[in-house]
């Protein structure tokens, strides 16, 4: 049961690196935020575009490990049309579920493909990988060019 999930998490994060969702630059944009993650090379760039209180359109692009590039595509899947405070909750969670003290809980109807994504926990030198993308909405929400990844 456990390889079966563990299968399936996997082919949730290769499908992402395959067809990554709202893939490339988008233009025109709000605001966009790079990140660069030394440990690994990974390199994206989040564009997103406002309206009003709505984050109306996302894109990730990315040059990275199949890791990060899964994370932005999962990431815009989940943020895409939703008001910034949902945004901004969905942002913190993720976070939280990724690099969090408490090991978290984690189910696919609970937390969609983002779980898959979980399982870096247990690899600290790919958690950065896995937040790239989360630190790059942050920093665009806030209005900011460049990721922290601290
Ligand atoms: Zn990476």
């Amino acid at each position: 049961m456990q390889n079966e999930l563990e299968n399936l998490y996997q082919e949730i994060i290769l499908d992402h690196n395959r067809r990554p969702r709202n893939d490339g630059e988008l233009d025109p944009c709000t605001c966009q935020a790079a990140g660069f993650n030394p440990l690994c090379g990974d390199k994206l760039t989040v564009y997103i575009r406002n309206l009003g209180e709505i984050l109306e359109a996302i894109r990730c692009d990315c040059q990275g490990c199949a890791i990060s590039t899964a994370s932005g595509s999962i990431m815009t899947a989940m943020v895409a049309g939703k008001p910034i405070s949902e945004v901004e909750k969905i942002l913190a969670d993720a976070l939280e579920l990724l690099t969090g003290k408490d090991e978290p809980v984690v189910d696919l109807s609970a937390h969609g493909d983002l779980a898959a994504l979980v399982g870096v926990r247990k690899f600290p030198a790919r958690i950065k990988c896995a937040t790239l993308a989360w630190h790059a909405l942050a920093a665009a929400l806030r209005g900011d060019g460049e990721a922290s990844t601290e």
